[in-house]
């Protein structure tokens, strides 16, 4: 039978829907949550990120204090405009748009953000509050993974998890995430590479299979096994000459044969890619929440 399609669209819409009330109840005690927004250069990919970013920032009623800095900006200048931010009662959390161009130092970039503002969850202070189990910013893209998985009604406890990708924005956070002593996490997780021997040995064995390498068709459907949930964290441009734009999205897995094995399983686009945005929200409103609860001890 054909899988059920997790519509990610939907259960991002939903959580907008939550986090609007979050919000409207933090105005009430006078915390309006703010994003501070910085994209350096014109990178197209990066300018509607943030454009989305910004929309987002607007439905959900999160004040957003937009930096578009020209392409030529210099680390001092990128260093400045963070500072400003990490002083700022009014940004709860700052973004800055990656990748930033060739000649700045991203890794000093993001040290630089404060640690209660890095809502991204990049900081090593927030990704070793993460390994060890300790309250953090999560990082969008793993978090709206688990998400999905959660509100499509997934047992996530002790099930067999495979992933494919060890990134540091992806896979390892996620493996991190799943492996916790909590609830609806305690999985057993495997993560696969570019030197795992035999991927399909591990992704036949998946009772969650989270494709992340970024390359089309890296999971079939003789890799998974009948009933597998699978999560298609990968977007890839194929050519298309049939589009106006000369391509069209696809994730990492073979969707069509896939999904006629798995019980779930998520679209590329409409999957996992309206979490991330959402997600972004979510650490926004709850790094107000936190300001609140330190200002009231
Ligand atoms: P990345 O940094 O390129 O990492 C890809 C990982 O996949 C690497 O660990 C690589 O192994 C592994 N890999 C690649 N091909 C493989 C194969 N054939 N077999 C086994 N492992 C393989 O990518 P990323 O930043 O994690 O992103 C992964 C995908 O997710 C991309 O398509 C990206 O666009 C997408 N993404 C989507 C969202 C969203 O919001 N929807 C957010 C982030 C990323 P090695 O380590 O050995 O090289």
């Amino acid at each position: 039978m054909a899988a059920q399609i997790i519509d990610g669209k939907q259960v991002a819409a939903d959580m907008r829907e939550e986090l609007k009330k979050e919000v409207a109840k933090l105005k009430e005690q006078g915390v309006v949550p703010g994003l501070g927004v910085i994209l350096v250069g014109e990178d197209p990919a990066s300018k509607s990120y943030v454009t989305a970013k910004e929309r987002t920032c607007e439905e959900i009623g999160i004040y957003s204090d937009d930096n578009r800095l020209a392409p030529d900006t210099s680390q001092q200048e990128l260093m400045a405009l963070v500072e400003r931010m990490n002083k700022d009662p009014k940004i709860h959390g700052i973004l800055v748009q990656l990748p930033l161009p060739k000649h700045l130092n991203e890794t000093e970039v993001l040290l630089s953000i404060d640690p209660a503002k890095d809502v991204d969850g990049f900081h090593p202070m927030n990704v070793g509050k993460m390994v060890v189990g300790e309250e953090s910013f999560l990082p969008c893209t793993p978090h709206g993974v688990i998400q999905l998985l959660v509100r499509s009604g997934v047992t996530i406890e002790g099930a067999e998890v495979v992933i494919v990708g060890r990134s540091n924005i992806v896979g390892k956070p996620l493996a991190n995430m799943l492996i916790q002593k909590k609830p609806q996490r305690n999985a057993t997780v495997t993560v696969c590479h570019t030197r795992t021997k035999d991927l399909a040995a591990h992704t036949r064995r998946a009772d969650i299979l989270i494709a992340a390498a970024g390359r089309p068709n890296t999971i079939t459907a003789d890799m998974v096994k009948e009933g597998v949930v699978v999560i298609d964290v990968g977007v890839n441009r194929v050519e298309d000459a049939t589009k106006k734009r000369g391509y069209r999205l696809v994730g990492d897995v073979d969707f069509e044969a896939v999904k006629e094995k798995a019980s779930l399983i998520t679209p590329v686009p409409g999957g996992v890619g309206p979490m991330t945005i959402t997600m972004l929200m979510y650490n926004t409103v709850e790094s107000a929440r936190r300001t609140i609860a330190r200002t009231s001890q």
